[in-house]
């Protein structure tokens, strides 16, 4: 019998523990894999992490590795593959990455202990830890400029919380969700798991967000939601004696933050990890922008899902992870706060000015390690060496940058935000000294096999190593008087880790070894070729060698918990210096952006105003300067109360999306505390900012283009408030002429007198510029463009009025349909046209023959070619005479002339 699925091993463990007939290393495996039954186990077996079973099965299949077996059980053959553990951290990220959980069982004693509770004990093992993907600490594991956050949802009564944590830099929020904003946090925070209760999950609401983030979804029992539970946990892991120390949470948001902690203790196994306290984000103090919005403007990731070509990317000049991190933070969540976002716009300001200070910290940032991610792996007992190193170079760069500011501040004083940021960095000399003292030049990535402490640093640490060192000098020794003593010049005294150190002779030479000497030699082992024996001196000194080592090994370890104890001490210090280096990272790259792509300070108040001046998108832009070496031209965009409705129709290509997208980046980017691409721009804070496009399937929710299109625009126009910013985009095209046309017509009138918001709507329904009669604060656009010999050249230029026609019929040509495609297309137009002003067509509309094949004209050109082509492949140009030459001119010429 092959066990298939975990239900059938589930049933198979019971038997097996009732009438266990299996090796006690099997029973050991069930009864962990019991406990364990939604991840894949990875077993550790010496170097190995093995797999049995249908883990074996899955994983081989995911990792493309081999699938063996190993033994049998119930009379079959049992699954099997592994993964060394060297080489473990790339194996568990891709199947993360494919969707599995990994449980990591470690073997918790040393194989000689359980030796001694009798030849058939197993060495104990116990699972240290499930990596699933909210969980993540390992640089190999992670995205550098992205957050790995954790997130789950909580509620009690009607109040709905949702809580997020990023265990990898210690980060912890949470927010109270008001109607309906629960999918636009998820899609700001955007998550890697999210923890949903069981009975939630049961409801319309919990399938809404199965459908929408299915497999980032872990159910975990109601239980772990408790309220009370969760404030008793989230005052222990602070130590405050009340969570009000924080702030007033509701018992959603604490509910949600405590299922966060329960989730990362079954985890990590009891290791907790630093966290910044828990931050309250409150209602309104974020931007409102849905996922589908996020989607089509492509803020952090493109419409394929990718980091690369979205606005982030583009825009990115950060030079730290933790930089890009807290970019993406603002991108993603710009701010309602004037005076919040006009402490980031004054801080690039006076970045601006201060250009050569600028230019310092950038160099000193692109030394600066990612200090809060080394913090996170130290603090839950996972760092190395390495991260103490981390520790060190970040902080030692951050006191170089912030001395470099504080000078600049005497000739120019700080920004708020900016003064803030440089504080601190001095209380670290200590620490610094402490660092570069202990640590060694070259530094493994593991403490596990010491060799990092630097030599000085302890007296005790390097008596150890040298009488460890002074040992193996000695073996070397050993070797040269053995094999002078014995006549075998080759015999060496080699080590494994079976028999220790041992001598090494050949057979032949084994014999020849003279009695007196072999008489010392004590046998171990015997192979093919060669022969092994030990001497009373060699165990004598190989047991003082471990003895040494062993000594210096521990020692080393305690050092470096000494030194991560230190660490620990100014962990919250630490967190916020990284923080601060973030920000200034950010700052600076904002401020280079601006400086070299011309952006300017946007000016934001509380009015209902949009008034943008030479706009411009700065995606469209780069592509368009790097792949058609062309110019942007920037347009005007200003909604004010008078007219804060723009109906814009015009061309196919003619630069429309372009135009509403841009615009609304705009806005994006102002509030995120960015200077924009304009050359002036003056916001009325947007309080929520919608984005749709018509035509545009979502086939993975089930849902047709036009009923996607419909259920967005219902939740743009129940959302909306008057401070709002809409950009509609072909709205209504997803249907019949007619139908469309009356949706459209009806959501402007919606917005118009019920949304009252600013608003931008694109269309090529003509019939709706008629509304500008009746709707006082619509106001018509159009694209302009030129006709120029019969061809139409796109200005992309935004101007007042409407357009008369689309243009579809060129795109069409541009694009390289078929020219009887396009011919006949321009036939049926015609028709249309004139039916519409009053002629008798239509019926001949449909009686013209849909496709000739070759009309007459095509023929005569089809002829003319074929000519010419039989000219050229028979003529020789080699072999000419001038007059044959000038001969084959006119007859090219007269064929031309035919034409
Ligand atoms: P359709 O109606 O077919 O969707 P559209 O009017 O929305 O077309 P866009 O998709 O916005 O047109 O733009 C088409 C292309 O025109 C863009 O990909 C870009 O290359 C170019 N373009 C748009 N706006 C500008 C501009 N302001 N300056 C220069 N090129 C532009």
């Amino acid at each position: 019998m092959t066990i298939k699925n975990n239900e059938e091993l589930g049933a198979s463990i019971q038997t097996l523990e009732k009438n266990s007939p299996h090796t006690p290393m099997m029973a050991q495996y069930f009864a962990i894999k019991k406990e364990h039954r939604d991840c894949l186990l990875f077993y550790r077996m010496g170097d190995f992490y093995e797999l049995f079973f249908e883990d074996a099965v899955k994983a081989s299949a995911a990792l493309d590795i081999v699938l063996t077996k190993r033994g049998k059980h119930i009379g079959s053959d049992i699954p099997m593959c592994g993964v060394p553990v060297q080489a473990a951290d790339t194996y568990i990220s891709r199947l993360i990455r494919s969707g599995y959980r990994v449980a990591i069982c470690e073997q918790v004693e040393d194989p000689s202990e359980a030796k001694r509770r009798g030849s058939k004990s197993v060495v104990a093992r116990e699972v240290v830890r499930v990596v699933t993907p909210g969980t993540l600490t390992e640089d190999t594991l992670l995205e550098r400029g992205r957050n790995n956050y954790l997130a789950a949802i909580g509620r009690a009564q009607k109040e709905i919380g949702v809580a997020w944590i990023d265990i990898s830099t210690g980060e912890f929020f949470c927010q109270g969700v008001n109607q309906g904003e629960l999918f636009s946090i998820l899609a700001r925070v955007d998550p890697r798991e999210i923890l949903v209760s069981e009975s939630m999950l049961r409801e319309p609401l919990g399938l809404k967000i199965q459908r929408e983030f299915g497999d980032l979804v872990t159910s975990l029992v109601d239980s772990q939601f408790d309220s009370t539970a969760a404030r008793g946990r989230l005052e222990s892991v602070f130590a405050v004696a009340s969570l009000e120390a924080f702030g007033a949470f509701t018992r959603a948001e604490v509910s949600a933050a405590g299922a966060l902690l329960d989730y990362i203790d079954l985890t990590q196994k009891g290791l907790r990890p630093r966290l910044d306290g828990l931050e309250k984000i409150l209602d309104g103090e974020v931007m409102e922008i849905d996922l589908a919005t996020r989607r089509n403007l492509e803020i952090t990731r493109t419409l394929s899902g990718e980091f690369k070509g979205s606005l982030n990317t583009v825009i990115d000049v950060t030079t730290t992870g933790a930089g890009k991190r807290l970019l993406t933070t603002w991108l993603s969540a710009p701010l309602t706060d004037i005076e919040k976002i006009s402490h980031r716009h004054d801080s690039i300001e006076w970045q601006i000015r201060a250009s050569l200070c600028r230019g310092v910290i950038r160099t000193h940032l692109r030394q600066v390690p990612d200090i809060s991610r080394s913090l996170a792996r130290l603090t839950l007992d996972r760092g190395g060496p390495r991260d103490l190193a981390v520790i060190r170079d970040g902080l030692k760069q951050g006191a170089l940058i912030s001395d470099v500011m504080r000078a600049a501040f005497d000739s120019d004083p700080a920004p708020e935000l900016l003064k803030k940021q440089v504080q601190g960095f001095s209380n670290f000399g200590h620490l610094i000294d402490l660092l570069d003292a202990a640590l060694d030049d070259n530094l493994p990535l593991k403490a596990r096999d010491g060799g990092f402490i630097a030599k000085g640093f302890s007296q005790d640490l390097d008596e150890l190593v040298g009488m460890r060192d002074l040992g193996r000098d000695h073996i070397m020794k050993m070797q040269l008087e053995y094999a002078r003593r014995t006549g075998v010049p080759s015999l060496k005294i080699k080590h494994n880790n079976v028999l220790g150190y041992f001598i090494e002779v050949t057979a032949a030479a084994s014999e020849k070894i003279p009695p007196q000497e072999k008489e010392k030699f004590i046998h171990r082992q015997t192979l093919v070729n060669a022969v092994r024996y030990t001497t009373l001196e060699l165990t004598d000194l190989e047991s003082r060698i471990s003895r040494a080592a062993a000594e210096a090994l521990a020692l080393e370890q305690g050092l470096f918990q000494g030194l991560i104890d230190k660490i620990n001490e100014f962990a919250d210090d630490i967190s916020g210096a990284a923080d601060g280096l973030a920000h200034i990272d950010v700052i600076s790259a904002l401020s280079e952006l601006a400086v070299t792509k011309n952006f300017c300070r946007p000016i934001l108040e509380e009015s209902s105003v949009f008034d943008i001046k030479g706009g411009w998108h700065p995606v469209v832009e780069a592509v368009l300067a790097r792949e058609a070496d062309c110019n942007f031209i920037p347009n005007d965009c200003s909604l004010n109360p008078d007219g804060r409705l723009w109906l814009l129709t015009g061309p196919n290509m003619a630069g429309k999306s372009t135009f509403l997208r841009q615009n609304a980046i705009i806005a994006i980017l102002a509030q995120a505390g960015s200077f924009v691409p304009a050359a002036h721009a003056r916001i009325g804070i947007v309080d929520r900012l919608f984005s749709r496009v018509g035509a545009s399937d979502d086939l993975a929710r089930g849902r047709s283009t036009f009923m996607n299109e419909m259920v967005e625009t219902a939740a743009i126009l129940n959302r909306a408030t008057e401070r709002s910013l809409i950009i509609l985009d072909e709205i209504g095209r997803g249907t019949a002429t007619f139908d469309g046309l009356s949706i459209a017509w009806s959501v402007l009138e919606y917005i118009h007198e019920v949304n009252k918001c600013r608003a931008l709507f694109a269309t090529h329904f003509h019939e709706l510029t008629k509304l500008s009669e009746s709707l006082p604060y619509l106001k018509c656009h159009t694209m302009r463009v030129k006709e120029w010999r019969g061809d139409v050249v796109f200005l992309h230029e935004v101007i007042k009025g409407a357009a008369d026609r689309s243009y579809g019929i060129h795109v069409g040509t541009l694009a390289g349909l078929p020219s009887p495609v396009i011919k006949r297309a321009k036939e049926v137009l015609n028709n249309l046209e004139s039916e519409k002003n009053g002629g008798r067509t239509g019926a001949m509309v449909n009686n013209l023959p849909l496709f000739r094949h070759r009309d007459e004209a095509d023929e005569n050109v089809h002829k003319h070619q074929l000519k010419l082509a039989n000219l050229f492949r028979d003529a020789n140009p080699d072999s000419m005479t001038p007059r044959e030459a000038l001969e084959f001119v006119y007859r090219l010429k007269e064929v031309v002339t035919d034409f």
